[in-house]
Protein backbone atom coordinates (compact mmCIF):
# COMPACT_ATOMS: atom_id res chain seq x y z
CA UNK A 1 0.00 0.00 0.00
CA UNK A 2 0.89 3.78 -0.44
CA UNK A 3 1.76 6.07 2.96
CA UNK A 4 -1.06 6.68 5.12
CA UNK A 5 -4.48 7.55 3.96
CA UNK A 6 -5.21 10.32 6.50
CA UNK A 7 -7.89 12.56 4.76
CA UNK A 8 -10.19 12.20 8.05
CA UNK A 9 -8.63 14.62 9.93
CA UNK A 10 -10.76 16.19 13.34
CA UNK A 11 -8.89 19.22 13.30
CA UNK A 12 -11.18 19.61 10.26
CA UNK A 13 -14.10 18.13 11.39
CA UNK A 14 -13.69 20.27 14.67
CA UNK A 15 -14.55 23.35 12.49
CA UNK A 16 -17.97 22.07 10.98
CA UNK A 17 -19.22 21.28 14.30
CA UNK A 18 -18.69 24.41 15.26
CA UNK A 19 -20.83 25.74 12.95
CA UNK A 20 -23.39 22.85 12.80
CA UNK A 21 -23.75 22.12 16.46
CA UNK A 22 -23.84 23.16 19.72
CA UNK A 23 -21.20 24.46 22.11
CA UNK A 24 -21.21 20.55 23.74
CA UNK A 25 -20.64 18.87 20.50
CA UNK A 26 -17.73 21.10 19.44
CA UNK A 27 -16.50 20.71 23.07
CA UNK A 28 -17.05 16.33 22.90
CA UNK A 29 -15.14 16.78 19.07
CA UNK A 30 -12.19 18.35 20.64
CA UNK A 31 -11.36 15.97 23.28
CA UNK A 32 -9.34 12.80 23.54
CA UNK A 33 -9.50 11.09 26.90
CA UNK A 34 -6.81 7.72 26.56
CA UNK A 35 -4.77 5.72 28.76
CA UNK A 36 -0.94 4.17 28.31
CA UNK A 37 -0.50 1.24 28.48
CA UNK A 38 2.59 -0.58 29.11
CA UNK A 39 5.02 -3.24 31.23
CA UNK A 40 7.00 -1.52 33.71
CA UNK A 41 10.02 0.05 32.70
CA UNK A 42 8.87 0.22 29.42
CA UNK A 43 8.92 4.18 29.68
CA UNK A 44 6.02 5.17 30.08
CA UNK A 45 6.30 7.76 32.85
CA UNK A 46 9.42 8.99 30.63
CA UNK A 47 6.83 9.02 27.71
CA UNK A 48 3.89 10.74 29.75
CA UNK A 49 6.26 13.78 31.09
CA UNK A 50 7.54 14.57 27.53
CA UNK A 51 4.05 14.35 26.21
CA UNK A 52 3.25 17.16 29.08
CA UNK A 53 5.94 19.19 28.12
CA UNK A 54 4.55 18.91 24.35
CA UNK A 55 1.77 19.97 25.53
CA UNK A 56 2.79 22.29 27.54
CA UNK A 57 1.32 21.36 31.11
CA UNK A 58 5.01 21.20 32.31
CA UNK A 59 7.40 23.14 31.32
CA UNK A 60 11.31 22.32 30.76
CA UNK A 61 13.90 24.98 32.01
CA UNK A 62 15.11 26.62 28.68
CA UNK A 63 12.49 26.43 26.62
CA UNK A 64 10.78 29.56 28.53
CA UNK A 65 13.77 31.74 28.83
CA UNK A 66 12.16 34.45 26.56
CA UNK A 67 8.92 34.61 29.01
CA UNK A 68 11.19 35.36 31.73
CA UNK A 69 9.46 32.74 34.44
CA UNK A 70 12.67 30.55 34.39
CA UNK A 71 12.92 30.21 37.63
CA UNK A 72 9.50 28.89 38.82
CA UNK A 73 9.35 26.57 35.51
CA UNK A 74 13.13 25.02 36.20
CA UNK A 75 11.51 24.55 40.00
CA UNK A 76 8.94 23.02 38.36
CA UNK A 77 10.43 20.39 36.14
CA UNK A 78 13.34 19.68 39.20
CA UNK A 79 11.12 18.76 41.32
CA UNK A 80 8.77 16.45 39.15
CA UNK A 81 12.69 14.85 38.38
CA UNK A 82 12.93 14.23 42.07
CA UNK A 83 10.09 12.68 42.57
CA UNK A 84 9.19 11.18 39.62
CA UNK A 85 5.09 11.52 41.01
CA UNK A 86 3.18 12.99 38.25
CA UNK A 87 1.93 9.48 37.37
CA UNK A 88 1.31 8.28 41.46
CA UNK A 89 -0.28 12.03 42.21
CA UNK A 90 -3.11 11.89 39.94
CA UNK A 91 -5.15 9.74 38.37
CA UNK A 92 -5.63 12.39 35.26
CA UNK A 93 -4.02 14.79 33.60
CA UNK A 94 -5.10 17.14 31.41
CA UNK A 95 -3.51 19.38 28.86
CA UNK A 96 -4.27 20.93 25.46
CA UNK A 97 -2.74 20.42 22.37
CA UNK A 98 -3.87 22.08 19.02
CA UNK A 99 -6.86 23.28 20.63
CA UNK A 100 -7.76 20.02 21.61
CA UNK A 101 -8.03 18.90 25.54
CA UNK A 102 -6.40 16.05 26.25
CA UNK A 103 -7.08 13.45 29.28
CA UNK A 104 -4.31 11.22 30.11
CA UNK A 105 -5.72 8.26 32.42
CA UNK A 106 -2.61 6.54 34.64
CA UNK A 107 -3.07 3.44 34.93
CA UNK A 108 -1.43 1.78 38.01
CA UNK A 109 1.69 0.55 37.27
CA UNK A 110 2.30 -2.20 39.27
CA UNK A 111 2.29 -5.53 38.15
CA UNK A 112 -0.77 -6.15 39.83
CA UNK A 113 -3.83 -6.37 36.98
CA UNK A 114 -6.75 -5.35 39.25
CA UNK A 115 -10.40 -4.12 38.98
CA UNK A 116 -8.98 -0.21 39.65
CA UNK A 117 -6.25 -0.68 36.49
CA UNK A 118 -10.00 -2.34 34.58
CA UNK A 119 -11.67 0.33 35.79
CA UNK A 120 -9.46 2.82 34.52
CA UNK A 121 -9.20 1.46 31.15
CA UNK A 122 -13.27 1.82 31.09
CA UNK A 123 -12.76 5.79 31.10
CA UNK A 124 -10.56 5.62 28.43
CA UNK A 125 -11.67 6.40 24.63
CA UNK A 126 -8.13 5.17 23.45
CA UNK A 127 -4.80 3.49 24.55
CA UNK A 128 -1.06 4.45 23.51
CA UNK A 129 0.84 0.66 24.24
CA UNK A 130 4.47 1.76 24.89
CA UNK A 131 6.73 -1.35 23.76
CA UNK A 132 10.43 -1.16 24.98
CA UNK A 133 12.01 -1.93 21.29
CA UNK A 134 14.62 -4.62 22.71
CA UNK A 135 11.85 -6.57 24.96
CA UNK A 136 8.83 -6.60 22.68
CA UNK A 137 5.82 -7.38 23.83
CA UNK A 138 5.95 -8.21 27.69
CA UNK A 139 3.57 -9.95 30.09
CA UNK A 140 1.62 -6.91 31.60
CA UNK A 141 1.36 -5.05 27.73
CA UNK A 142 -0.29 -8.47 26.25
CA UNK A 143 -2.83 -8.42 29.53
CA UNK A 144 -3.61 -4.73 29.54
CA UNK A 145 -3.71 -5.11 26.08
CA UNK A 146 -6.68 -8.02 26.22
CA UNK A 147 -8.40 -5.66 28.39
CA UNK A 148 -8.18 -3.02 26.04
CA UNK A 149 -9.87 -5.78 23.47
CA UNK A 150 -12.87 -6.47 25.48
CA UNK A 151 -14.36 -2.83 24.84
CA UNK A 152 -12.69 -2.58 21.40
CA UNK A 153 -10.37 0.26 22.00
CA UNK A 154 -8.30 1.69 19.91
CA UNK A 155 -4.71 1.88 20.13
CA UNK A 156 -1.67 3.29 18.81
CA UNK A 157 1.25 1.72 19.29
CA UNK A 158 4.77 3.92 20.67
CA UNK A 159 8.06 1.51 19.99
CA UNK A 160 10.39 3.27 22.71
CA UNK A 161 14.01 2.99 23.43
CA UNK A 162 15.04 3.23 19.87
CA UNK A 163 18.47 4.84 20.94
CA UNK A 164 18.99 1.53 22.20
CA UNK A 165 19.68 -1.84 20.46
CA UNK A 166 16.71 -3.61 19.80
CA UNK A 167 14.91 -6.01 18.04
CA UNK A 168 14.53 -5.18 14.51
CA UNK A 169 11.63 -3.16 13.35
CA UNK A 170 10.19 -5.16 11.14
CA UNK A 171 10.16 -8.35 13.47
CA UNK A 172 9.03 -6.06 16.37
CA UNK A 173 5.73 -5.22 13.53
CA UNK A 174 5.75 -8.98 13.67
CA UNK A 175 5.27 -9.75 17.12
CA UNK A 176 2.45 -7.41 17.14
CA UNK A 177 1.04 -8.72 14.59
CA UNK A 178 0.87 -12.43 15.25
CA UNK A 179 0.81 -11.87 19.89
CA UNK A 180 -2.01 -9.69 19.56
CA UNK A 181 -3.98 -10.41 16.15
CA UNK A 182 -3.71 -6.74 14.81
CA UNK A 183 -2.67 -5.15 11.83
CA UNK A 184 -0.35 -3.05 12.12
CA UNK A 185 0.73 0.27 9.57
CA UNK A 186 4.15 1.32 10.30
CA UNK A 187 3.50 5.58 10.57
CA UNK A 188 7.10 6.11 11.86
CA UNK A 189 10.11 4.34 10.76
CA UNK A 190 13.48 4.14 12.30
CA UNK A 191 16.34 4.86 10.79
CA UNK A 192 19.11 2.94 12.18
CA UNK A 193 18.43 1.92 15.95
CA UNK A 194 20.79 1.94 19.10
CA UNK A 195 24.31 3.25 18.10
CA UNK A 196 23.37 3.12 14.81
CA UNK A 197 20.27 5.18 15.17
CA UNK A 198 20.11 8.19 12.18
CA UNK A 199 16.80 9.46 12.74
CA UNK A 200 13.16 8.74 12.03
CA UNK A 201 11.41 9.03 8.61
CA UNK A 202 7.25 10.16 8.37
CA UNK A 203 6.61 8.81 5.55
CA UNK A 204 3.46 10.39 4.71
CA UNK A 205 4.73 13.72 5.22
CA UNK A 206 8.30 12.66 3.61
CA UNK A 207 9.48 14.46 6.76
CA UNK A 208 13.03 13.21 8.10
CA UNK A 209 13.61 13.80 11.55
CA UNK A 210 17.59 14.00 12.16
CA UNK A 211 18.75 12.23 15.78
CA UNK A 212 21.98 13.34 16.65
CA UNK A 213 24.03 11.30 19.55
CA UNK A 214 23.51 13.62 23.06
CA UNK A 215 26.52 15.34 23.27
CA UNK A 216 27.09 15.38 19.79
CA UNK A 217 27.92 19.28 18.25
CA UNK A 218 25.49 19.54 15.36
CA UNK A 219 21.64 18.70 15.13
CA UNK A 220 19.96 17.01 18.13
CA UNK A 221 16.84 16.03 18.44
CA UNK A 222 14.95 19.36 17.18
CA UNK A 223 17.31 19.42 14.01
CA UNK A 224 15.10 20.74 10.63
CA UNK A 225 13.80 17.84 9.33
CA UNK A 226 14.68 16.69 5.65
CA UNK A 227 12.69 15.60 2.65
CA UNK A 228 13.97 12.28 1.68
CA UNK A 229 13.94 12.87 -1.91
CA UNK A 230 16.18 16.12 -1.12
CA UNK A 231 19.96 16.85 -2.07
CA UNK A 232 20.49 17.38 1.89
CA UNK A 233 19.72 13.60 3.41
CA UNK A 234 22.31 12.26 0.91
CA UNK A 235 25.25 14.40 2.88
CA UNK A 236 23.78 13.65 6.18
CA UNK A 237 23.08 9.95 5.77
CA UNK A 238 26.03 8.93 3.67
CA UNK A 239 24.77 7.39 -0.20
CA UNK A 240 25.27 4.07 1.12
CA UNK A 241 23.19 4.40 3.83
CA UNK A 242 20.57 6.21 2.29
CA UNK A 243 20.02 3.64 -0.40
CA UNK A 244 19.27 1.12 2.51
CA UNK A 245 16.97 3.18 3.99
CA UNK A 246 15.23 3.90 1.26
CA UNK A 247 14.50 0.09 0.64
CA UNK A 248 13.77 -0.83 3.61
CA UNK A 249 11.20 1.70 3.66
CA UNK A 250 9.74 0.00 0.56
CA UNK A 251 9.79 -3.30 2.08
CA UNK A 252 7.81 -1.88 5.13
CA UNK A 253 5.64 0.20 3.00
CA UNK A 254 4.74 -2.96 1.00
CA UNK A 255 4.59 -5.59 3.68
CA UNK A 256 2.09 -3.37 5.54
CA UNK A 257 -1.56 -2.72 5.14
CA UNK A 258 -2.07 1.01 4.74
CA UNK A 259 -3.39 2.66 7.55
CA UNK A 260 -7.46 3.02 7.88
CA UNK A 261 -8.94 5.14 10.86
CA UNK A 262 -12.32 3.03 10.67
CA UNK A 263 -9.56 -0.35 11.28
CA UNK A 264 -7.82 1.78 13.84
CA UNK A 265 -11.10 2.48 15.60
CA UNK A 266 -12.74 -0.33 15.46
CA UNK A 267 -9.67 -1.79 16.98
CA UNK A 268 -8.65 -3.82 13.99
CA UNK A 269 -5.42 -1.73 12.69
CA UNK A 270 -2.82 -0.07 15.28
CA UNK A 271 -0.52 2.54 13.85
CA UNK A 272 3.02 2.32 14.77
CA UNK A 273 5.10 4.65 15.92
CA UNK A 274 9.00 4.33 16.55
CA UNK A 275 10.82 6.65 18.72
CA UNK A 276 12.32 7.42 22.21
CA UNK A 277 10.58 9.21 24.81
CA UNK A 278 14.23 9.63 26.83
CA UNK A 279 15.88 11.27 23.80
CA UNK A 280 12.19 12.94 22.44
CA UNK A 281 12.30 11.51 19.82
CA UNK A 282 9.07 10.57 17.89
CA UNK A 283 7.21 12.32 21.22
CA UNK A 284 5.89 14.97 19.16
CA UNK A 285 4.40 13.02 16.05
CA UNK A 286 2.73 10.62 18.57
CA UNK A 287 0.79 13.55 19.98
CA UNK A 288 -0.19 14.48 16.54
CA UNK A 289 -1.34 10.81 16.16
CA UNK A 290 -3.59 11.13 19.02
CA UNK A 291 -4.94 14.25 18.31
CA UNK A 292 -5.63 13.61 14.58
CA UNK A 293 -6.90 9.90 15.04
CA UNK A 294 -7.64 9.01 18.04
CA UNK A 295 -11.20 8.87 18.86
CA UNK A 296 -13.22 12.07 20.83
CA UNK A 297 -15.73 10.74 23.55
CA UNK A 298 -17.78 7.13 22.89
CA UNK A 299 -21.40 6.75 23.56
CA UNK A 300 -21.39 4.88 26.74
CA UNK A 301 -23.90 1.82 27.91
CA UNK A 302 -26.56 2.24 30.65
CA UNK A 303 -28.76 -0.12 31.67
CA UNK A 304 -31.86 0.90 30.10
CA UNK A 305 -30.36 2.95 26.81
CA UNK A 306 -27.38 4.42 24.91
CA UNK A 307 -25.95 7.76 26.48
CA UNK A 308 -24.22 9.38 23.78
CA UNK A 309 -21.84 12.34 24.69
CA UNK A 310 -23.51 15.18 22.95
CA UNK A 311 -27.22 14.79 24.86
CA UNK A 312 -27.45 18.24 27.15
CA UNK A 313 -28.36 16.20 30.37
CA UNK A 314 -24.99 15.49 32.54
CA UNK A 315 -24.22 11.83 33.31
CA UNK A 316 -20.86 9.98 34.51
CA UNK A 317 -19.44 7.68 36.13
CA UNK A 318 -16.76 7.17 39.11
CA UNK A 319 -14.36 4.62 37.88
CA UNK A 320 -11.96 5.19 41.13
CA UNK A 321 -11.95 6.85 44.30
CA UNK A 322 -8.81 7.53 46.06
CA UNK A 323 -8.51 8.60 49.96
CA UNK A 324 -6.14 11.29 51.59
CA UNK A 325 -5.30 12.42 48.51
CA UNK A 326 -4.14 15.71 49.86
CA UNK A 327 -2.30 15.38 53.18
CA UNK A 328 -4.10 18.58 55.20
CA UNK A 329 -7.60 17.21 54.50
CA UNK A 330 -8.50 13.60 55.76
CA UNK A 331 -10.72 13.83 51.94
CA UNK A 332 -11.86 11.65 49.42
CA UNK A 333 -11.71 12.19 45.80
CA UNK A 334 -14.09 9.94 43.41
CA UNK A 335 -12.80 10.57 39.97
CA UNK A 336 -15.80 10.65 38.04
CA UNK A 337 -15.84 10.01 33.89
CA UNK A 338 -18.44 12.59 32.38
CA UNK A 339 -20.71 10.43 29.67
CA UNK A 340 -22.69 13.38 28.59
CA UNK A 341 -24.09 17.08 29.11
CA UNK A 342 -22.15 20.42 30.63
CA UNK A 343 -21.34 19.94 33.68
CA UNK A 344 -20.99 23.31 35.52
CA UNK A 345 -19.46 23.84 39.23
CA UNK A 346 -21.93 24.17 41.66
CA UNK A 347 -24.82 21.12 40.04
CA UNK A 348 -26.61 18.90 42.11
CA UNK A 349 -25.98 15.26 40.52
CA UNK A 350 -28.31 12.68 41.74
CA UNK A 351 -26.44 9.67 42.75
CA UNK A 352 -27.59 5.63 41.18
CA UNK A 353 -28.62 3.36 43.87
CA UNK A 354 -28.68 5.46 46.84
CA UNK A 355 -31.10 8.21 44.79
CA UNK A 356 -29.27 10.84 47.38
CA UNK A 357 -28.52 14.33 45.51
CA UNK A 358 -25.01 15.95 46.02
CA UNK A 359 -24.23 19.21 45.03
CA UNK A 360 -20.84 19.49 43.46
CA UNK A 361 -19.38 22.92 44.86
CA UNK A 362 -15.61 21.88 44.81
CA UNK A 363 -15.06 19.90 41.38
CA UNK A 364 -11.08 19.62 40.69
CA UNK A 365 -9.36 19.54 37.72
CA UNK A 366 -5.45 18.05 37.44
CA UNK A 367 -3.12 19.42 35.75
CA UNK A 368 0.24 18.12 35.96
CA UNK A 369 1.52 18.93 39.11
CA UNK A 370 -1.35 21.18 39.99
CA UNK A 371 -5.27 20.89 40.85
CA UNK A 372 -7.78 23.39 40.21
CA UNK A 373 -11.32 24.38 40.89
CA UNK A 374 -12.90 23.92 37.80
CA UNK A 375 -15.85 25.58 36.15
CA UNK A 376 -17.36 23.63 33.48
CA UNK A 377 -16.54 20.53 31.65
CA UNK A 378 -17.61 17.99 29.26
CA UNK A 379 -18.04 14.51 28.08
CA UNK A 380 -14.59 12.72 28.37
CA UNK A 381 -13.21 14.89 30.93
CA UNK A 382 -12.61 13.54 34.74
CA UNK A 383 -13.56 15.80 37.21
CA UNK A 384 -12.96 15.06 41.24
CA UNK A 385 -15.50 14.81 43.95
CA UNK A 386 -14.16 15.45 47.03
CA UNK A 387 -16.29 14.33 49.62
CA UNK A 388 -16.87 11.78 52.71
CA UNK A 389 -17.71 8.23 51.72
CA UNK A 390 -20.98 9.18 49.70
CA UNK A 391 -19.40 8.39 46.44
CA UNK A 392 -18.59 4.92 45.68
CA UNK A 393 -16.66 3.28 42.67
CA UNK A 394 -19.08 2.22 40.07
CA UNK A 395 -21.84 4.75 41.02
CA UNK A 396 -23.64 6.77 38.20
CA UNK A 397 -24.65 10.55 39.02
CA UNK A 398 -26.81 12.44 36.90
CA UNK A 399 -28.21 15.39 36.31
CA UNK A 400 -32.16 14.30 36.08
CA UNK A 401 -32.56 11.02 34.52
CA UNK A 402 -32.32 7.52 36.87
CA UNK A 403 -29.42 6.04 34.89
CA UNK A 404 -27.05 3.20 35.76
CA UNK A 405 -24.02 2.98 33.42
CA UNK A 406 -23.17 -0.88 32.71
CA UNK A 407 -20.39 -2.91 31.62
CA UNK A 408 -18.10 -0.77 33.80
CA UNK A 409 -17.64 -0.34 37.43
CA UNK A 410 -18.47 -2.42 40.14
CA UNK A 411 -20.72 -4.43 37.55
CA UNK A 412 -21.86 -7.68 38.20
CA UNK A 413 -18.77 -10.20 37.97
CA UNK A 414 -19.16 -12.46 34.48
CA UNK A 415 -16.77 -15.22 36.27
CA UNK A 416 -17.93 -16.38 39.54
CA UNK A 417 -15.44 -19.43 40.86
CA UNK A 418 -15.26 -21.19 44.02
CA UNK A 419 -12.45 -20.54 46.22
CA UNK A 420 -11.03 -24.26 47.10
CA UNK A 421 -8.36 -23.88 50.69
CA UNK A 422 -5.37 -26.22 49.96
CA UNK A 423 -5.24 -26.26 53.88
CA UNK A 424 -8.41 -26.13 55.72
CA UNK A 425 -7.14 -24.68 58.89
CA UNK A 426 -6.06 -21.53 57.50
CA UNK A 427 -9.95 -20.64 56.53
CA UNK A 428 -10.08 -17.65 58.70
CA UNK A 429 -7.15 -16.47 57.02
CA UNK A 430 -8.53 -16.65 54.16
CA UNK A 431 -11.54 -14.31 54.58
CA UNK A 432 -9.39 -11.52 55.90
CA UNK A 433 -7.50 -12.13 53.07
CA UNK A 434 -10.43 -12.25 50.59
CA UNK A 435 -11.90 -9.35 52.18
CA UNK A 436 -8.92 -6.94 52.28
CA UNK A 437 -8.96 -7.80 48.70
CA UNK A 438 -12.14 -6.91 47.48
CA UNK A 439 -12.12 -3.48 49.55
CA UNK A 440 -9.13 -2.64 47.10
CA UNK A 441 -11.19 -3.35 44.70
CA UNK A 442 -9.71 -6.59 43.43
CA UNK A 443 -12.53 -8.54 43.27
CA UNK A 444 -15.96 -9.00 44.51
CA UNK A 445 -16.58 -11.63 47.54
CA UNK A 446 -19.52 -13.87 48.19
CA UNK A 447 -20.56 -16.11 51.12
CA UNK A 448 -23.09 -18.68 50.11
CA UNK A 449 -26.25 -19.32 52.51
CA UNK A 450 -25.83 -22.90 51.59
CA UNK A 451 -21.70 -24.27 52.13
CA UNK A 452 -19.11 -23.27 53.30
CA UNK A 453 -16.72 -22.21 50.14
CA UNK A 454 -16.64 -18.68 49.10
CA UNK A 455 -17.14 -17.73 45.97
CA UNK A 456 -15.45 -15.18 44.29
CA UNK A 457 -16.48 -12.89 41.09
CA UNK A 458 -13.98 -11.25 38.72
CA UNK A 459 -14.74 -9.24 35.70
CA UNK A 460 -12.06 -11.24 34.03
CA UNK A 461 -9.88 -14.37 33.90
CA UNK A 462 -6.66 -12.43 34.48
CA UNK A 463 -7.76 -11.35 37.47
CA UNK A 464 -8.44 -15.28 38.97
CA UNK A 465 -4.25 -15.50 38.07
CA UNK A 466 -3.82 -12.56 40.04
CA UNK A 467 -6.00 -13.10 42.89
CA UNK A 468 -4.15 -16.45 43.23
CA UNK A 469 -0.70 -15.43 43.06
CA UNK A 470 -1.33 -12.24 45.72
CA UNK A 471 -3.16 -14.64 48.24
CA UNK A 472 -0.20 -16.81 48.09
CA UNK A 473 2.19 -14.29 48.49
CA UNK A 474 0.34 -11.76 50.06
CA UNK A 475 -1.25 -13.95 53.02
CA UNK A 476 0.92 -16.81 52.49
CA UNK A 477 -2.65 -19.27 51.51
CA UNK A 478 -2.27 -21.32 48.74
CA UNK A 479 -5.73 -21.39 46.92
CA UNK A 480 -7.20 -22.58 44.04
CA UNK A 481 -10.55 -21.88 42.06
CA UNK A 482 -12.88 -24.13 40.88
CA UNK A 483 -16.16 -23.66 38.66
CA UNK A 484 -19.24 -22.75 40.74
CA UNK A 485 -22.56 -23.98 39.68
CA UNK A 486 -23.11 -20.24 38.79
CA UNK A 487 -23.01 -17.59 36.06
CA UNK A 488 -24.07 -14.57 36.95
CA UNK A 489 -25.05 -12.34 40.49
CA UNK A 490 -27.45 -9.70 40.82
CA UNK A 491 -27.91 -7.73 44.18
CA UNK A 492 -31.73 -7.67 45.48
CA UNK A 493 -33.98 -5.21 47.06
CA UNK A 494 -37.31 -5.11 47.35
CA UNK A 495 -39.40 -2.32 48.52
CA UNK A 496 -41.73 -4.72 50.76
CA UNK A 497 -38.98 -5.79 53.20
CA UNK A 498 -41.10 -9.58 53.29
CA UNK A 499 -41.30 -10.10 49.65
CA UNK A 500 -37.63 -9.59 50.03
CA UNK A 501 -37.34 -12.12 53.18
CA UNK A 502 -40.37 -14.65 50.46
CA UNK A 503 -37.79 -14.02 47.79
CA UNK A 504 -34.72 -14.99 49.62
CA UNK A 505 -35.95 -18.12 51.25
CA UNK A 506 -37.72 -19.97 48.15
CA UNK A 507 -33.79 -19.25 46.78
CA UNK A 508 -31.67 -20.64 49.54
CA UNK A 509 -29.45 -22.31 47.49
CA UNK A 510 -29.02 -19.52 45.02
CA UNK A 511 -28.65 -16.47 47.97
CA UNK A 512 -24.87 -14.94 49.17
CA UNK A 513 -24.25 -11.94 50.97
CA UNK A 514 -21.52 -9.64 49.77
CA UNK A 515 -18.66 -8.53 51.95
CA UNK A 516 -21.21 -6.18 53.18
CA UNK A 517 -23.78 -8.12 54.10
CA UNK A 518 -25.91 -7.20 50.95
CA UNK A 519 -27.95 -10.00 49.72
CA UNK A 520 -27.14 -11.66 46.43
CA UNK A 521 -29.34 -13.83 43.95
CA UNK A 522 -26.72 -15.96 41.66
CA UNK A 523 -27.98 -17.49 39.15
CA UNK A 524 -26.85 -20.68 37.28
CA UNK A 525 -27.31 -19.35 33.80
CA UNK A 526 -28.94 -16.47 31.97
CA UNK A 527 -32.47 -18.01 31.45
CA UNK A 528 -32.54 -18.78 35.03
CA UNK A 529 -31.85 -15.20 35.79
CA UNK A 530 -34.64 -14.25 33.22
CA UNK A 531 -37.15 -16.54 34.55
CA UNK A 532 -36.84 -15.54 38.12
CA UNK A 533 -36.55 -11.58 37.17
CA UNK A 534 -40.52 -12.11 35.57
CA UNK A 535 -41.88 -14.50 38.31
CA UNK A 536 -40.55 -11.40 41.00
CA UNK A 537 -41.38 -8.37 39.69
CA UNK A 538 -41.25 -6.69 42.64
CA UNK A 539 -37.64 -7.80 43.33
CA UNK A 540 -35.20 -5.21 41.92
CA UNK A 541 -32.28 -7.23 40.62
CA UNK A 542 -29.39 -4.87 39.76
CA UNK A 543 -26.05 -5.64 38.25
CA UNK A 544 -24.35 -2.55 40.36
CA UNK A 545 -24.55 -2.64 44.08
CA UNK A 546 -27.75 -0.49 45.36
CA UNK A 547 -26.92 0.91 48.83
CA UNK A 548 -29.47 2.57 51.15
P1 LIG B 1 7.92 2.99 33.39
O1 LIG B 1 8.20 1.98 34.46
O2 LIG B 1 7.26 2.35 32.20
O3 LIG B 1 7.21 4.20 33.86
O4 LIG B 1 9.35 3.42 32.80
P2 LIG B 1 10.23 4.73 33.05
O5 LIG B 1 9.71 5.87 32.27
O6 LIG B 1 10.43 4.92 34.50
O7 LIG B 1 11.57 4.28 32.35
C1 LIG B 1 12.29 3.15 32.78
C2 LIG B 1 13.75 3.38 32.47
O8 LIG B 1 13.94 3.43 31.05
C3 LIG B 1 14.29 4.69 33.02
O9 LIG B 1 15.59 4.48 33.45
C4 LIG B 1 14.26 5.61 31.81
O10 LIG B 1 15.22 6.62 31.88
C5 LIG B 1 14.57 4.64 30.69
N1 LIG B 1 14.02 5.09 29.40
C6 LIG B 1 12.77 5.52 29.13
N2 LIG B 1 12.66 5.85 27.83
C7 LIG B 1 13.86 5.61 27.27
C8 LIG B 1 14.38 5.76 25.94
O11 LIG B 1 13.71 6.19 25.01
N3 LIG B 1 15.68 5.40 25.77
C9 LIG B 1 16.46 4.95 26.77
N4 LIG B 1 17.70 4.63 26.50
N5 LIG B 1 16.00 4.79 28.02
C10 LIG B 1 14.74 5.13 28.27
Amino acid sequence: GSAANLQESDLSTTETAARAGSEVETEVRNRRTFAIISHPDAGKTTLTENLLLKGGAIRLAGQVKARGDKRRARSDWMKIEQDRGISVTSAVMTFEYKGITCNLLDTPGHEDFSEDTYRTLTAADSAIMVIDAAKGIEAQTLKLFEVCRLRDVPIITFINKIDREGVSPFDLMDEIGSKLALDTAPMIWPAGMGGLLRGIFDPENDRFIPYEKPGTEKGGPDSEPESLSGERIADYLGADELATFREEMELAREGSPTFDIEQYRAGHMTPVYFGSALRKLGVRELLDAIVRFAPPPRAQPAATRIVEPTEPKVSGFVFKVQANMDANHRDRVAFMRICSGKFKRGMRLKLSGSGKTIGVHNPILFFAQDRELLDDAFAGDIIGIPNHGTIRVGDTLTETEDLVFTGIPNFAPEILRRVRLDDPMKAKHMRRALESLAEEGVTQVFKPEIGANWVVGVVGQLQLEVLASRIAAEYDIKVHFEPAPYETARWVVAEDAAELKRFMEAHRGNMATDRDGAPVFMAKSNWELGYTLEKWPKVKFSATRERA
